[in-house]
Formats: structure tokens, C-alpha cells, sequence
């Protein structure tokens, strides 16, 4: 990336993500991609929380940071807690918009204080409580939606899909009778997109719902920004781009930041890790011993629960698919109780299969043994399985995840969808499908080319890299 005109003082970006996993690892990367190419000093904001939780996973390297790149804390306005699961998100979400207002516009006047002084924020998209900030200080704010383009132009439509009555719901039954089949076809960038396709907060029967709401007003706020990031590519996602850019005249598609990260060769920068739970490195010589693309590997994100029952159907389905697997079990996946394996299923499947609470799955994705990736469809795992050209079996939880499994299913060809009901049948015949089948062929190509497509995108002259250098300009002239 070639050198940027300067202003006077060092520019000083404070970037702020929403304390959760899926937030803060692309935050992370983006404010490193800042500090390299564009010279910025960065404070990266973390809650009380989450820096406890990295100190803890990763060592005080993970977040002592260089001079001119450090960490601060806020609280969350959560009850203090030293647990190390997943917070409660709806908690989350209104704790982070009604009390942190307050402690990040103090941690600005003390930033502030201090040399050099902050000169932009760049936000999490669903922290838009920062936008107070912003004006209270004069400062210009970028908004970074670390969702897919399709998923937020999924909340942009939820507005309207009150207005029109799809939800609320009556009842709970609708999510699974004819009325989720309905075709929104209003859309603009998302043809044949169905009600079940748009992220998951519409399946409430409360008009108070609390994600519903949420979603509602940051999708909302939106525009008050001087521009929005997205972690995608244009060619992914053109037509739903297209769209947006009818309400948002300035959209960087800076995506796969994992590909960015390429261009940067600093070592000080890649030991600061963003990892919330220790990760697991034995998987990589496992699958050193594993021939080209034949392991499935398992991984539901940071958020996820699911029951026992679902665990199970899981487990038999893998057992059952006669496949090497490495499966990713959170201490805290299964709803209200810890994650407990049948040890029948332990005995069965130790020789081809590696269990284990965490892993670098970045690295795991971009491994040649794995073939194929079952995922609940979280942007980050389903850009990173782009990364690394594998193809998906999807299995969304909650959130966007419905819409990018939609994406990665009928839009990108390179996945299949799991029943929400799973049953162990289906998970052992899509996983042969997937790894063996005609259709799990095809989807690897899909997978191959996307790679590929990505790869052109983060390329110095390709599109998300142009758009990075755009928006340091656009940043440092601010
Ligand atoms: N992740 C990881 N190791 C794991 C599980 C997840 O490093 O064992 C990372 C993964 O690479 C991704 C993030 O955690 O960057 C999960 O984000 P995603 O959007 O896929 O899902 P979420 O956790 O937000 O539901």
C-alpha cells in the first residue's frame, strides 16, 4: 500500500467492538490494518470483562500492545462476574446501550488529554450509542457492521416487516407452518429471499422482544455515520451491495480481513491475539497425520447452544458417517448443563476423531486435510471457510446466521442445510454427500472459486484493498 499524505499530528483511531467473540476478532484485525498501512495510533476498546478473559486465554502479550497501539476497558454494566462462558447477548445488548454511553465518553476526554488527540471512532455497527459520542465530541464516527452485507441489509428490512405485520408472530407455530415459506419480494439485492431467510430476531411473538427491538433501532442508526465498513467482497455480494449503497453512498468492503492481514508483516502485530478462550493447538499436528480433505471439522462459534438431545443426534451422526472429525465442544454448548458426550460414542469414534473447547480456526480452515465444515453459518466462520475453500454443512443458530446460510446454500453453491430438528440420519447423509457426493463435489468447486475471488479482492489493486486505502484517506482527511 503505497504512502498516504500525513496530517500534522499522529492520526489516532479508537476502535470499539461489541464484547463479544465474532466482534472483537475482525475489529482487531481491521485496527491493525489501520495501524500498518494507514500510521494510526489505535486504542482498542475492550469491556472490563473480555480483557480479563484474553489475559487469561492468550498471556499479557495478547493485549499489553505496542506504544502507539493500546488497550483500555470499559465496563459492561453487566453484574461483575469471573466466569468464562458466553454473557447472556440480550443482556448484553441492553447493558451496552443504556450504561456505556457514560465511561466511553470519559475514556475519550482522558485519550484526549493525552498526546496525540483521538482524531476518529471506529464503531461497532451494533454499539451506535458511540454515535452520541462522536457528536458530543465532534468527531467523525465509521460504522463497522461486522456482519455479511446480506445479513444487514436483512435487520435494514425489519422495520418494514413489522409495518407489513409478518412479526410479531401469532405464535411460535408460524416459524414452522407455511408462513416462514413466504417470499418477501420487496427486497432489492435479495431475490426469492423467504421470512426464515432474514435474521432469526423476527421469531418472537413480543412486540417488546428485546433483539427485535435492538436490531430495529441500530440497523436504524446507521446512517448518522460517516461511512460503514463491511468484512466482505464485492463480488460475494454485489447485487445485495448494490442495494445498500442506495441508503449508504460509502460501503468498504474491506473483506476477507483475514487476507488482508497477509500484507501485514509484523510480528509484533500478529502476537496480539483476540482469542476469549485458550485455543487448542494439538488439533494441527492431528491433522498433519490426516490425508487432503478428508476430515469434517465441527465448530458451532462462540454463542451457540444447543440441547443434549441435539448434541447427540450430532455425535451419532458423525460416529455413523464413518468420517474423521474434529469437533469443537464449548464447555458451555449444551443449554443449562455442561456438555456431556454419550461414552458409547467416545469409544467408538477415538480413532478417528479429536474432541476439543477450543481451536485456531482460521488455521484448522486453511488446513489441506480438512474437506469439509460444519458451521451454524456465523460470518466469520463463513467468510474464513471462504479463506480456505471448504465447503459447508449449515446448521444456523440465531441471528444473521439464516440469512448466510441462505447465501451459502443457494447464492455462493458451496452448502447445504441441516433440518433445525436435526436428526442423526440427515447429519450422516449430508456429511457423505459433502465429502464423498456428487453434490459435495460441485460444492468444493463453488468453494475453490470463491477462494480464489477472494484472493483477487485482497490483492494490492483488487477491490477490497483499494477500498482499504480509500477509507485510511478517507479517515486521515477527516
Ligand atoms: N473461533 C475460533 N476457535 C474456535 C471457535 C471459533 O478461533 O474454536 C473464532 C472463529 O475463527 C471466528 C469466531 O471465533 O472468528 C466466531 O465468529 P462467528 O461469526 O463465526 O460466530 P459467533 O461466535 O459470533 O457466533
Amino acid at each position: 500500500m503505497g504512502s498516504l499524505p500525513r496530517p500534522e499530528s499522529k492520526p489516532h483511531a479508537v476502535c470499539i467492538p461489541y464484547p463479544a467473540q465474532g466482534h472483537v476478532n475482525p475489529m482487531l484485525k481491521l485496527a491493525k490494518l489501520l495501524h500498518h498501512h494507514g500510521g494510526f495510533h489505535i486504542t482498542f476498546v475492550n469491556t472490563e470483562y473480555n480483557h480479563r478473559r484474553l489475559i487469561k486465554s492468550g498471556g499479557p502479550s495478547a493485549v499489553e500492545g505496542l506504544s502507539d497501539f493500546r488497550f483500555h476497558t470499559i465496563p459492561d454494566g453487566l453484574p461483575p462476574s469471573d466466569a468464562d462462558t458466553t454473557q447472556d447477548v440480550p443482556s448484553l445488548c441492553v447493558s451496552t446501550t443504556t450504561t456505556c454511553l457514560e465511561p466511553f465518553c470519559d475514556l475519550l476526554s482522558k485519550l484526549n488529554s493525552e498526546a496525540p488527540p483521538v482524531s476518529c471512532i471506529v464503531s461497532d455497527g451494533v454499539m451506535s450509542f458511540t454515535l452520541k459520542a462522536a457528536e458530543r465530541f465532534g468527531l467523525p464516527e465509521v460504522l463497522f457492521w461486522t456482519t455479511s452485507a446480506c445479513g444487514f441489509l436483512g435487520y435494514r428490512q425489519y422495520r418494514r416487516l413489522v409495518e407489513e405485520g409478518y412479526t410479531p408472530l401469532r405464535d411460535m407455530s408460524q416459524v414452522t407452518n407455511g408462513h416462514f415459506e413466504t417470499v418477501i419480494d420487496w427486497v432489492p439485492g435479495m431475490k426469492d429471499i423467504r421470512l426464515r431467510d432474514f435474521p432469526s430476531f423476527i421469531r418472537t411473538t413480543d412486540p417488546k422482544d428485546i433483539m427485535l427491538n435492538f436490531l430495529i433501532q441500530e440497523a436504524e442508526a446507521a446512517p448518522r455515520a460517516k461511512a460503514l465498513i463491511i468484512n466482505t467482497f464485492d463480488a460475494l455480494e454485489r447485487d445485495v451491495l448494490d442495494a445498500l449503497s442506495a441508503s449508504f453512498p460509502r460501503i468498504y468492503t474491506v473483506g476477507p480481513l483475514q487476507l488482508m492481514m497477509d500484507h501485514v508483516q509484523d510480528g509484533r502485530l500478529g502476537a496480539m491475539a483476540s482469542s476469549l478462550w485458550k485455543e487448542d493447538l494439538s488439533c494441527m499436528e492431528w491433522l498433519d497425520t490426516k490425508e487432503p480433505e478428508s476430515v469434517v471439522y465441527v465448530n458451532f462459534g462462540s454463542i451457540t447452544v444447543m440441547t443434549a438431545d441435539q448434541m447427540s443426534e450430532f455425535a451419532w451422526g458423525l460416529a455413523n458417517s464413518k468420517k474423521p472429525f474434529l469437533w469443537v465442544i464449548r464447555p458451555d454448548l449444551v443449554a443449562g448443563d455442561k456438555a456431556m458426550l454419550p461414552p458409547e460414542f467416545v469409544t467408538e469414534t477415538k480413532d478417528r476423531s479429536r474432541l476439543m473447547s477450543w481451536c485456531p480456526q482460521e488455521q484448522v480452515l486453511k488446513h489441506p486435510a480438512v474437506g469439509g465444515f460444519l458451521t451454524h453459518s456465523g460470518w466469520n466462520s463463513t467468510i474464513e471457510s471462504i479463506v480456505g475453500g471448504v465447503p459447508v454443512i449449515c446448521w444456523p443458530f440465531f441471528a444473521e446466521q439464516q440469512t448466510n446460510c441462505r447465501f451459502s446454500c443457494v447464492e455462493w453453491g458451496m452448502g447445504m442445510e441441516i433440518d433445525n430438528n436435526v436428526k442423526r440420519g440427515e447429519v450422516e447423509a449430508l456429511v457423505k454427500e459433502l465429502m464423498d457426493g456428487e453434490k459435495g463435489k460441485k460444492m468444493k468447486e463453488k468453494a475453490l472459486e470463491w477462494k480464489r475471488k477472494a484472493e483477487e479482492a485482497a490483492a494490492p489493486g483488487g477491490s477490497s484493498y483499494l477500498n482499504l486505502e480509500n477509507l485510511i484517506n478517507e479517515l486521515l482527511l477527516q
